[in-house]
């Protein structure tokens, strides 16, 4: 199996985890108030960044061409609010009026935002997320609160990423999506 197919699986069993946190909580993004795609978000994997640039190079020149100008504006944004000591708040460049132009390669955190969740560190310890202010209004007051696992899959990815880079040696990735979109990964 490519390495591409076992990350779509591995994003389809995120989605799947997800989903059965969600249903459990009767908890959806629909007619949310905020919009989490404008969250600012950095993103670790050279195999995520070059799927994501085979669902672009997927698309008509002029819709990438789109995305990759939004791009441009996004990380001037960006760079203004951190400059000012601020979290950047930029709508994603792929957001088209609320539905994602790139769903089927978006990204690990795309995924997995939202749901309460746990994440075992490899020496043990546990961390715990409470969800988003949808979620957190769900489960308040709930002595059972459903949590997405979120350990195994990055381990997963973190296997993934070592077959995926192989012999070469690369410095760690800590880039936005717009970051992505306007840079190739490297070959
Ligand atoms: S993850 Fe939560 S805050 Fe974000 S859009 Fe969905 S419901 Fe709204
Ligand atoms: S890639 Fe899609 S889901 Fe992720 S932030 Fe952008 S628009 Fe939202």
């Amino acid at each position: 199996m490519s390495t591409f197919a076992a990350l779509a699986d591995l994003y389809a069993e995120m989605e799947s985890a997800y989903e059965q946190v969600a249903v459990r909580l009767a908890f959806s993004c629909e007619g949310c108030p905020d919009n989490c795609c404008d969250s600012y978000f950095q993103h670790h994997t050279y195999l995520e960044w070059a799927y994501l640039w085979q669902g672009l190079s997927e698309l008509p020149a002029e819709r990438q061409a789109v995305y990759q100008a939004r791009a441009r504006e996004a990380v001037a944004s960006y760079r203004t609010a951190l400059s000012q000591g601020e979290r950047p708040q930029v709508m994603c460049p792929v957001n088209d009026h609320g539905r994602c132009g790139l769903y089927r390669h978006r990204l690990l955190i795309c995924r997995l935002h939202g749901a309460p969740a746990s994440l075992t560190s490899p020496n043990g310890q546990r961390r715990q997320f409470p969800g988003c202010f949808r979620c957190q209004e769900l489960t308040q007051g709930l002595s059972d609160v459903p949590t997405l696992d979120r350990t195994r899959f990055f381990k997963t990815m973190v296997r993934l990423e070592q077959e995926f880079l192989g012999a070469r040696s690369r410095p760690r990735v800590k880039m936005t999506l717009a970051e992505m979109l306007l840079e190739r990964p490297p070959g």
